[in-house]
């Protein structure tokens, strides 16, 4: 087995991102990031039938003392719900766990917000350690802190920034991932090439088949370089004052497609999140286009590598453009002067851009 790759995220509540193949089998590892005499593990439906029990053998063979109990929770969006947090922090408070237990997230995003979140709180905060199942977990939202649940009035609207002791990213679990949440995940990839390294992007147009594929030697090296573009703007900026915004590429008109569609892609009739950043980094690269500040063969070009990973580049057919301009104008990223947008200075190069015209985003949303 090759080495983990490992990369830190520096600052005053730094950690390290471990990633590669087998490490939910290793106990000692596991054992390592956890520092009291409790753990709660939290995973959902799905998940916990492939990995829970191996991951519970490994780490009661590395750590005999430890008292563990699980949490599962149905799998699925919907789930990230106060009702579930409560149950979380109820089944925190039956393993009588103290300040020194620690919560394990084992799944996907929907999980590691969740159990971020309970972590977050219980007791004023306690350690989490995230084992990431989804490669847009492993790339994404696993990494940096941020926690939240939703509320039927919108996502994520409650929830704290908390950075994870640990993450740890086992490759082997990708195999099972199903094929659509894996080129949801690549589309936020795509995403820090686009952002920060057209190199990467060139990369990814020769790696595409190799990562469709699952090779593992690809996915490892796509998931240690986005974890790397995200380690080191989570730790220039922590609390998204400033630069981490730039992570937002595609995300502006993405979320005005996810909540247009009533978030209906985990039912499938919708687009998922990362299907909706895909058609929303096209939409942002031909707007910086039609503004002079980078070239359409750019757009063009990312539109390319998006469809040939398997994702959408166009707006579902049926949703209306004012609809989703009046969706981007409620959006936080809306001021007085305009919308606010992340947009290219060219590809690999991305800057947050405030006093956006409406009629110039119409014309894109039209095209
Ligand atoms: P995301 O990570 O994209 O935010 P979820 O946490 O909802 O989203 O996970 C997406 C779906 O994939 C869920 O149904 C979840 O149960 C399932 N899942 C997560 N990891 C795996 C895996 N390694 N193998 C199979 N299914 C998985
Ligand atoms: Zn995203």
């Amino acid at each position: 087995m090759n080495a983990p790759r490992k990369v830190e995220v520096s600052g005053e509540a730094g950690y390290s991102i471990e990633i590669g193949p087998g490490l939910l089998a290793d106990g000692a590892r596991l054992a390592r990031a956890l520092r009291g005499r409790h753990a709660l593990v939290v995973s959902d439906g799905n998940v916990a039938p492939l990995y829970l029990d191996g991951a519970l053998a490994a780490l009661a063979e590395a750590k005999p003392g430890l008292s563990v109990a699980t949490f599962t929770i149905p799998p699925g969006e919907h789930e990230k719900t106060l009702e579930r947090f409560t149950e979380c922090l109820h089944a925190l408070s039956e393993l009588g766990a103290t300040r020194d237990a620690t919560v394990l997230a084992l799944g996907g995003g929907v999980v590691g917000d969740l159990a971020g979140f309970a972590a977050a709180c219980w007791m004023r905060g306690i350690d989490c350690v995230q084992l990431p199942t989804t490669l847009l977990a492993m790339v994404d939202s696993s990494v940096g802190g941020k926690t939240a649940v939703d509320l039927p009035s919108g996502k994520n609207l409650v929830g704290a920034f908390h950075p994870p002791r640990a993450v740890i990213a086992d490759t082997s679990t990708l195999r099972t991932l199903p094929d659509r949440e894996l080129r949801a995940g690549l589309a936020e990839v795509v995403k820090y090439g686009a952002i920060f390294d057209a190199g990467f992007l060139d990369w990814l147009e020769s790696h595409a088949d190799a990562l469709l594929a699952r090779d593992d030697a690809a996915l490892a090296e796509a998931i240690a370089r986005s974890c790397a573009f995200k380690a080191d703007v989570v730790a220039r900026d922590p609390y998204e004052r400033g630069d981490r915004a730039m992570l937002n590429f595609g995300h502006t008109f993405g979320h005005a497609i996810e909540t247009e569609q009533g978030y209906a892609g985990t039912t499938g009739d919708g687009l998922n999140h990362g299907e909706a950043v895909a058609v929303g980094m096209v939409l942002a690269a031909r707007l910086s286009a039609a503004l002079g500040r980078a070239g359409a063969a750019d757009a063009e070009r990312l539109q390319r590598l998006l469809e040939r990973l398997g994702l959408p580049v166009r707006i579902p057919a049926g949703l209306d453009p004012q609809a989703l301009l009046a969706r981007m104008r409620l959006d936080k990223k809306a001021d007085a002067s305009g919308l606010r947008f992340v947009l290219w200075d060219r590809a690999g190069a991305a800057r947050i851009v405030s006093g956006v015209a409406d009629e110039q985003v119409l014309a894109v949303l039209r095209e």
